[in-house]
């Protein structure tokens, strides 16, 4: 790791490989398309597998319980493209520290709309005639170009060349809800994918004309790092808002090169909310008066959740009328469930009737393992319809973008890792659309 926090590209030390990216053909991808057909299929590259894993699946418990397996290492063997290595590492940690401005609602600040997307009501994608208008800028560097590090392209075309490689036709459109949808991510387990969750599906629907927050509730800032929003001690963050009663508004950033999208950013401060908050008025609902305080301001509003069921995980899931819960499809992944479950329950009884379990996103999917299959067929089992046919691979690309300051959609937009969380995006704001939420957990 180097000192500003940056690691060495695993491409250049070789530790990674990934069949989809910048320099291959991208696949073929039908944007309509969401069922098993379009399932993940390329993780990483093949590693020997236990032969010890496979489905044995004890019966007769409400969550069932996972069989046993063992994580396959990752292998590696991409060539590196020297140039492109310089040009992606070289990325600066530039994020501003730009605030929502609340009087203008809906419209990143200054800095950001010199960057942004066009996004217009009927045209919530970047079309080809801007995208060729910007490629025809002297100015603009390629980042497959030799170039020095103060060359890098703007954040602003990263997300144009996301938006066209995800979305090229662009008949894709992520159509926004009546209302705005709070959405709380969470599973007490850690490392199953909460955050990039949670990153990637705000991306994904800020750069198709959702306006989106991100709020930053694990005192470890992991989704302020992916976003790239400064959350060093002495920034404005969550904790002043569910303490000090600050608004949303006055701690919220604008994020840099996503036009649309906004993070309240997590400091190592809230590690002693969970202590504190216990003597605060109404210590339950913090963060719900604070996000209902912008009514309409937002199309989504997704709350990154610590690993815990805390009175953190508490005031999300009191904000929020939807959970998402991401599932990693690996051994234990179940383990744990009935007490979230059991826990959101509670709250719906006693703080928060309309609170409902309405998402459930396979993460982490690698189909060389029996184990993986069994996982997702257990939960499909269980959960029903509420699991999105979307299954998050696991891919290299995703767990590399977070040190680049990136979600896996500007990062990498052709890797599985993306299409995946692009479908999966999809399919929740088509959801949101067409079905109201129901109260059955
Ligand atoms: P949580 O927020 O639940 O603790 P994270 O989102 O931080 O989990 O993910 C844990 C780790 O797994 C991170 O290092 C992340 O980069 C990596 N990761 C998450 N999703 C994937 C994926 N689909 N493929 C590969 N790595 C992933
Ligand atoms: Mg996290």
């Amino acid at each position: 790791m180097h000192d500003d926090g940056r690691y060495d590209d695993p491409r250049v030390t070789g530790s990674t490989s990934d069949p989809v990216s910048r320099e291959t053909d991208y696949p073929s991808w039908s944007p309509g398309a969401t069922g098993p057909s379009n399932r993940p299929t390329d993780s990483d590259p093949p590693a020997p597998l236990d032969p010890s894993s496979g489905p044995a699946q004890p019966e007769g418990s409400a969550i069932p319980e996972p069989a046993s397996g063992r994580r396959t290492p990752e292998a590696s063997s991409r060539p590196v493209n020297a140039a492109e290595v310089r040009s992606t590492s070289g990325r600066r940690n530039t994020a501003a520290a730009v605030r929502f401005e609340p009087a203008v609602p809906h419209q990143p600040t200054a800095a950001a709309a010199r960057d942004a997307v066009p996004v217009v009501a009927d045209a919530p994608v970047a079309s080809t005639e801007s995208l060729a208008a910007v490629a025809a800028d002297p100015t603009y560097v390629s980042r497959e170009t030799p170039t020095r590090e103060e060359d890098d392209p703007p954040l602003a075309m990263e997300a144009m060349r996301a938006v066209q490689i995800l979305n090229p036709s662009g008949e894709v459109t992520m159509p926004r809800p009546d209302r705005t949808r709070v959405m709380c991510v969470a599973n007490q387990k850690g490392g199953v994918g909460k955050t990039t969750t949670t990153v990637n599906l705000a991306v994904a629907l800020a750069l198709h004309g959702n306006r989106v927050l991100v709020v930053d509730l694990d005192p470890q800032g992991n989704a302020s790092t992916g976003l790239n929003v400064p959350h060093h001690t002495g920034i404005p963050d969550v904790y002043d808002c569910l303490i000090n009663s600050v608004p949303l508004a006055e701690v919220a950033q604008a994020v840099e090169g996503i036009p649309n999208l906004w993070c309240v950013p997590a400091t190592i401060d809230l590690a002693g909310a969970e202590i504190e908050l216990v003597s605060v008025v109404a210590r339950e609902s913090r963060l719900d008066r604070a996000i209902a305080a912008y009514p309409g301001e937002f199309d989504y509003v997704f709350i990154d959740c610590p690993p815990s069921l805390g009175l953190l995980t508490v005031n999300a899931l009191v904000a929020a009328q939807e959970v998402l819960i991401p599932i990693q499809c690996e051994y234990y992944a179940l383990e744990g469930l009935n007490q979230l479950i059991n826990n959101i329950n509670l709250v719906r009884q006693h703080l928060n009737p309309k609170l409902d379990v309405s998402t459930i996103l396979l993460t982490m999917y690698d189909r060389r393992t029996r184990l993986a299959d069994a996982v997702e067929q257990d939960v499909r089992n269980h959960f029903g319809d509420k699991v999105l046919q979307a299954v998050i691979p696991r891919n290299v690309r995703v767990s590399e973008a977070p040190s680049y300051g990136q979600s896996v959609m500007t990062y990498d937009p052709g890797s599985r890792g993306a299409t995946s969380y692009f479908e999966a995006a999809q399919e929740i704001a088509e959801r949101g659309v067409k079905e109201p939420v129901g109260r059955n957990a």
